[in-house]
């Protein structure tokens, strides 16, 4: 499948990866909005979060401790924003679920 996210998972694409493990990776968006800006991914290909279901609770659960983890990590833990753009009405442009980690400015 030609997904730009699969690739950056398999490593066909390079990223700058500040967090990866068995189920996610997180990585610098190539086009910041905001002086932090992070994209928090599921290894799994879900197309948005319009498709989640129960066979993704454990994930996205998981993607939920990750975040703080990361926020820290990033020096962000004070004062951060997570949006995921699900359907391109709704501005989603790469159609695999991701959530964006920013901060505030
Ligand atoms: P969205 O528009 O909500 O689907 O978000 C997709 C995000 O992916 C945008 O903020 C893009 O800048 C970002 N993006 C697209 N291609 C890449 C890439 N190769 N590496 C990092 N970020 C990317
Ligand atoms: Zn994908």
């Amino acid at each position: 499948m030609d997904c730009v996210f699969c690739n950056i998972i398999s490593g066909a694409i390079p990223a700058k990866k500040v967090y990866e493990d068995e189920l996610l990776v997180a990585f610098h968006d190539v086009n910041p909005q905001t002086s932090v800006h992070v994209l928090a991914v599921p290894k799994e290909h879900i197309a948005s979060a319009a498709v989640v279901g129960t066979s993704h609770k454990d994930l996205m659960g998981h993607l939920w401790t990750v975040i703080p983890v990361l926020a820290g990590q990033l020096g962000i833990a004070d004062g951060f924003r997570v949006v995921t753009n699900s359907g391109e009405s709704a501005g989603q442009t790469v159609p695999h679920l991701h959530f964006h980690l920013q901060s505030p400015k």
